[in-house]
């Protein structure tokens, strides 16, 4: 099963990605973990990424297109994939099809968690993850059950983001309904778009995302 995890920043889509990962055994291919790992190796294409992404702009799409189409050529892709972060732009979502049929695979839905904007302030501006496994966490909404020891790993370093600050967040926003939005009815005309309600509780989240993915 191929899917698209859509939604602006802080709506759920790493930490549900994780979960369906657990679940339906796909793989979670999240564009902006990758530019991260660029951004901290000091790659050329890191070096490029780094200040758009400091200051919440998106990465030109040739670059991120790039990454994807490399990335999805690897085998354990083939299982099936939840791409998390991509498309963010119809030029994007263009290359993305052009992949697809080239490799014939198919997209089995495109699910946007819807959330508030000022839900994703407060959940963006509390948001860490475990150093070790990337784990995600929120200083109110989903602490570890030990004070500081991840429940995944047993890690004890947490990290948070250089862009996760209220201010970057606007920008990010901004980005989204500009840039993102309109890849929605790109989808609705393809008849695989799916909405489900990002408000709810992380496991009610989940739950609503195995309906409507898993049938
Ligand atoms: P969030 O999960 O909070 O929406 P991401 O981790 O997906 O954030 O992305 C972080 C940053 O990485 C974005 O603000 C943008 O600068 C860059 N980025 C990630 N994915 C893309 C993409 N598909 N196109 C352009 N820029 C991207
Ligand atoms: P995205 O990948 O879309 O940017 P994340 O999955 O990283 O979003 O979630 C952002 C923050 O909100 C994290 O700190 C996460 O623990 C928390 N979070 C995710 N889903 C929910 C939810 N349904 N209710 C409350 N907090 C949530
Ligand atoms: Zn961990």
């Amino acid at each position: 099963m191929n899917l698209i995890l859509l939604g602006p920043p802080g709506c759920g889509k790493g930490t549900q990605s994780r979960r369906l990962e657990d679940k339906f055994g796909m793989v979670q291919l999240s564009t902006g973990d990758m530019l991260r790992a660029a951004v901290a190796s000091g790659s050329e294409i890191g070096q490029k990424a780094k200040a758009v992404m400091e200051a919440g702009d998106l990465v030109s799409d040739e670059i991120v297109i790039g990454i994807i189409a490399e990335r999805i050529d690897q085998p354990d892709a083939r299982e099936g994939f939840i791409l998390d972060g991509f498309p963010r732009t119809v030029a994007q979502a263009e290359a993305l099809d052009g992949m697809l049929a080239e490799k014939e695979l198919q997209l089995d839905g495109v699910v946007e968690l819807a959330v508030d904007d000022a839900v994703l302030v407060d959940r963006v501006s509390g948001r860490y993850t475990c150093a070790k496994c990337g784990e995600g966490y929120h200083d109110r909404h989903k602490q570890p059950a030990k004070d500081g020891i991840c429940d995944n790993c047993g890690g004890t370093e947490f990290s948070r983001r250089a862009d996760d600050n209220a201010e970057t967040v606007k920008s990010r926003l901004a980005a989204y309904y500009e840039q993102t939005a309109p890849i929605i009815p790109y989808y609705r005309d393809k008849g695989v778009y799916k909405t489900v309600d990002g408000m709810a509780d992380i496991d009610d989240v989940t739950k609503q995302l195995e309906e409507v993915v898993g049938g």
